[in-house]
């Protein structure tokens, strides 16, 4: 694949006014053909960010969901409800979400039926659920492991790439041809080297996504 994605999840790091003036800074973004982004705010802002980004390349995703079309799901975040606002795609299994939702991978069947995206975040290759994913519509992995994620410590190059090879076989062994990001700590040093090998299809971006210099500096390093 030589387009790379790059995913900004902006987390509970940026309140109201933050994640405005964030969103206005984007539309300055310099991006090449070669870059896909995505940002994800927090789901309070989800609707006016998306209002903001609406016109540009940047696509607005969620940063979780908990149901796929449930009335009763109080508190929840569902796919038909993100719909309705033109949301399209969301992380999901995200480490930092799994410590309350203990099998969100519940919810993906129905999201590949429906065919609503999603990034789906694992930590070990036993988490991905090979047997139910396709081809026929956008579904991205991201490779997080959790003692990188907004630690400082990134994984080595080598141990990104032997998981990724890992994961690349697996899926060519059932047709699969999926998109796999790293996570955990990428930062404006360190982005270069991460995201020039050819196993890295993009990086998923915590911190340092919510600092606009910090993300145009990892999103032009490509
Ligand atoms: C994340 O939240 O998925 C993440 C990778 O965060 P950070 O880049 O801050 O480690």
């Amino acid at each position: 694949m030589n387009e790379k994605i790059i995913v900004g999840n902006w987390k509970n790091y940026l309140d109201y006014e933050g994640s405005i003036a964030l969103a206005n800074s984007l539309l300055d973004i310099n991006t090449s053909d070669k870059v896909r982004l995505m940002v994800s705010p927090n789901h309070l802002y989800l609707r006016e960010v998306n209002k903001i980004l609406n016109q540009t390349k940047i696509e607005v995703i969620s940063q979780n969901l908990t149901s796929f079309d449930s009335n009763s799901d109080t508190g929840g975040i569902s796919a038909v409800n993100l719909n309705k606002i033109n949301i399209n795609r969301t992380i999901i299994a995200h480490s930092e979400t799994r410590v309350r939702e203990k099998n969100p991978q519940s919810i993906l069947s129905k999201l590949i039926t429906m065919g609503f995206s999603f990034v789906l975040c694992f930590e070990k290759i036993d988490q991905i659920p090979f047997d139910i994913l396709r081809n026929n519509f956008e579904i991205i992995l991201a490779y997080e492991p959790v003692w990188a994620i907004g630690t400082g410590e990134t994984a080595s190059l080598d141990h990104i790439n032997e998981i990724h090879s890992n994961v690349k076989l697996k899926l060519s062994k059932s047709s699969l041809n999926l998109p796999i990001l790293y996570g955990g700590s990428v930062n404006p040093l360190n982005c270069k080297e991460i995201l020039d090998s050819n196993y890295v299809d993009g990086v998923l971006v915590g911190g340092a996504s919510t600092k606009f210099e910090q993300f145009s500096e990892i999103v032009n390093s490509i």
